[in-house]
């Protein structure tokens, strides 16, 4: 068991925690490291220098758990009016949506109504939109959903987990609608019947679900993104992309704002197809304390702020 992520990933969904933790100014300092800032303008700014790069951006607004119906709708006009934002921009940017920020525990009905104005302004402005995927008990549920929309439009894409032992049944019953998969290892706490318990397993079934998807880009025309930071693995799926005739082009990495970097440079330079997520919004303290529960190590750099200036 790892104890310091599983405190970290208790304090994540602590009350308390969430409404004091967030006003100290040496953990507004820290933050910064994992997001520009709350606003757009802050996402657009750094988006426009990956775009110098050669590396595109996908954002996500940070949110809480949703007390009404009426806050999805601010949420759902909230990325609306970010698409005209990118378009004016000019910035290679998708978007990235948690679906209980649309209302997935209120109402579905009006999670899909929300999110099919989002996806029609996507498609108005040539633009992309991922589901991001949460806790496992929204897995079934989010699958259904992004069946649907996959149905009406090509342009929306969802995230699958790696160390759910479903995730392999989940993409090959996916495989026929020719799906958009962003492939995660995955960031919650989960039960063991239903998650690898070992790193190992996560990061083999992680790499089995890479060759599957790169055979399905061939077969299906499925578009896969591998949103890792794991060297390791992206050089195994560098080479099995190589050895089966993938263009570096053709491969799709996605890693987040603040997270090596320098390596998300090197490889955009080397040719594969880079896009970085950044968050940005006032609600971080939750997505934070996943950030540091993925790399314990990460509580010494917050610590660290405490002490400089
Ligand atoms: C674009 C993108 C979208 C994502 N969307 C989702 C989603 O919708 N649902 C979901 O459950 N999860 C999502 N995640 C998070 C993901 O599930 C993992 O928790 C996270 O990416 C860390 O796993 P890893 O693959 O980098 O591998 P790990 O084995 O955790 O890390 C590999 C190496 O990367 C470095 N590293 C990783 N994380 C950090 C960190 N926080 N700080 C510093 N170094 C770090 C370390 O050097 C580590 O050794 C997303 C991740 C990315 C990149």
């Amino acid at each position: 068991m790892d104890i310091g992520r599983d405190i970290l990933l208790w304090a994540s969904r602590n009350e308390w925690m969430k409404n004091s933790i967030p006003n100290y100014p040496f953990v507004k300092k820290a933050m910064k490291r994992f997001m520009p800032g709350e606003k757009i303008e802050d996402a657009l700014r750094e988006a426009q220098k990956f775009n110098e790069l050669g590396i595109g951006t996908v954002f996500t607004h940070l949110g809480e758990n949703l007390k009404n119906l009426h806050e999805a709708e601010e949420v759902t006009f909230h990325y609306i009016e970010a698409l005209k934002k990118i378009e004016t921009a000019q910035t290679p940017t998708e978007i990235s949506i948690k679906l209980t920020q649309l209302g997935f525990d209120l109402s579905v009905d009006q999670t899909m109504s929300n999110f099919e104005k989002i996806l029609n302004q996507a498609k108005d402005k040539n633009n992309f939109v991922w589901i991001d995927i949460e806790q496992s008990s929204y897995v079934d549920a989010t699958l259904q959903f992004y069946k649907r929309f996959k149905k009406l439009s090509s342009n929306v894409g969802l995230c699958l987990q790696s160390y759910l032992i479903r995730t392999k049944n989940d993409l090959i019953d996916l495989l026929d609608l020719s799906p958009n998969i962003r492939l995660v290892k995955g960031a919650y706490k989960e039960p063991h019947h239903i998650a690898f318990k070992e790193k190992s397993k996560v990061d083999e079934n992680y790499f089995e679900l890479s060759k599957l998807l790169l055979e399905a880009v061939k077969s299906k025309n499925c578009r896969a993104a591998f949103a890792t930071h794991d060297l390791r693995l992206i050089s195994m799926i560098e080479a099995f992309g190589k050895a089966n005739g993938f263009q570096r082009e053709q491969l799709e990495f996605q890693m987040l704002y603040g997270i090596k970097t320098s390596e998300q440079i090197k490889l955009a330079k080397e040719g594969y197809k880079i896009l970085v997520l950044i968050s940005y919004g006032s609600s971080w303290y939750p997505w934070y304390m996943r950030r540091l529960a993925e790399r314990p190590a990460n509580v010494g750099f917050v610590l660290k702020n405490l002490f400089t200036n």
